[in-house]
């Protein structure tokens, strides 16, 4: 069965196969969609060159923001398949993506959240009629299988550019190749490429957060080291049984999806050089694949090309999980004062906003955000942030402005 196709029953109670995503099912869900997320103001402000102007209010959308590909179809899928499982029970593994609205949602749409780490007693409530959605990142082998041994309905989302990456992990746990994974450890999409990695059992893998980390695994492929020490460094990071010495021969390096390419690069780099190093030039054990997806990358590249002419300050919109949105954050924070807020009821006043410090994982309050006079605010949002949101944002600025915006 293919992705999005799943097995429900018809009105005299025979299974059939069922497109999630046929012409059908969409029109019946597309408009449930736009009412939750689409904004109009917001499709028009990016007909109109991403400005938008009021009195001494200036607002510029970076070129690319808010909701990709994966995502939407991820939602597509779920909105899907409480439609034509409306008989049954609908569960979600964890997040289906990582902001709070769109969550929120189906939950309202009577789609039940399981906890994205599965203990036996969750597994416990599955029952064969029930419909499981997995979350756009993807799920860890070991869950997959223990949904199939249940033998509920899964419903899919995994986005392909995850899955391109899958592919790539497999393929280095066949050929004895060591997985070096930049990602966050605990990041539902790192767990479940992780989880590839180590195909049946015989390949390995290390996780890297950030170029600090890549640096102690390119010391010890460059210059050997104390494999103990390495293992503590590296505790809850790495694939069960392994061990520096015989695991970093051969490597390959993979990332999660959304980090940042400029880092992500230069752990490439880096490793490409530790490697050369050690082996006098050869890089015969060394592979790199370029999978920052491409939403991710035409995100960041918007907000660069928007720093260019740096507005006063920036406001990045989404969920404070979201790691693509996170890494617009750091992007952003290197040129202007910048405010990351979930939505616009974080905006308390001209004079206060309550934004999250990423820095200190808590939201933190700040106050003279906006500054008098003259004010060119710009404005982007993870791929994970709807269009809805975006727009009350903007609607908020102007209104703590004193300014009325005619569109
Ligand atoms: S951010 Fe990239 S990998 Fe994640 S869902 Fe969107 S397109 Fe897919």
């Amino acid at each position: 069965m293919s992705q999005e196709e799943a097995a429900a029953k018809d009105g005299g109670g025979r299974r059939r196969q069922r497109n999630l995503r046929s012409p059908d099912v969409m029109e019946e869900i597309r408009q449930l969609v736009e009412r939750h997320y689409r904004s109009e103001l917001v499709e028009k402000a990016k007909e109109q060159g991403g400005i938008l102007r009021a009195g001494r209010t200036t607002i510029r959308l970076a070129r690319q923001f808010g909701f990709c590909y994966g995502v939407e179809r991820a939602i597509d899928l779920a909105y899907a398949a409480r439609k034509l499982f409306s008989d049954r029970r609908v569960y979600l593994l964890g997040e289906i993506i990582h902001n709070p609205e769109v969550n929120g949602q189906l939950k309202e749409l009577g789609i039940e959240m399981l906890p994205t780490l599965l203990r036996n007693e969750d597994f416990a409530r599955i029952r064969k009629e029930d419909v499981v959605i997995l979350p756009a990142f993807g799920a860890e082998v070991k869950v997959n299988e223990r949904l199939q041994q249940i033998g509920c309905q899964i419903v899919d989302t995994t986005c392909g550019d995850v899955m391109s990456v899958w592919k790539r992990v497999r393929q280095n746990s066949k050929e004895g190749v060591t997985t070096i994974l930049h990602g966050k450890v605990g990041h539902e999409e790192t767990r479940a490429t992780a989880s590839r990695a180590v195909g049946g059992g015989t390949g390995h893998y290390v996780v890297v957060y950030d170029l600090k980390e890549a640096t102690l695994v390119a010391n010890y492929i460059a210059y050997g080291g104390d494999a103990n020490v390495f293992l503590q460094m590296f505790e809850g990071k790495t694939s069960k049984g392994f061990h520096p010495d015989r695991d970093l021969k051969k490597i390959g390096v993979a990332n999660q999806t959304t980090m940042l390419k400029r880092e992500t690069e230069e752990i490439q780099n880096l490793l490409r050089w530790a490697i050369q190093y050690r082996d006098g030039g050869s890089l015969a054990n060394y592979r790199a694949f370029d999978t920052i997806c491409g939403a991710t990358q035409e995100r960041q590249d918007a907000l660069f090309e928007l720093l260019k002419e740096p507005p006063d300050l920036m406001v990045v919109v989404g969920g404070y999980n979201s790691s693509n949105t996170t890494h617009l954050v750091e992007i952003a924070k290197e040129k202007v004062p910048t405010y990351f807020i979930r939505d616009s009821s974080r905006i308390l006043s001209a004079e206060r906003i309550c934004h999250f410090d990423i820095g200190l994982k808590v939201e933190v309050e700040a106050e003279k955000w906006l500054p008098c006079g003259e004010v060119e605010i710009g404005i982007t949002a993870g791929a994970s942030c709807p269009n809805n949101l975006i727009e009350e944002v903007i609607l908020r600025i102007f209104e703590v402005r004193g300014e009325g915006l005619s569109f």
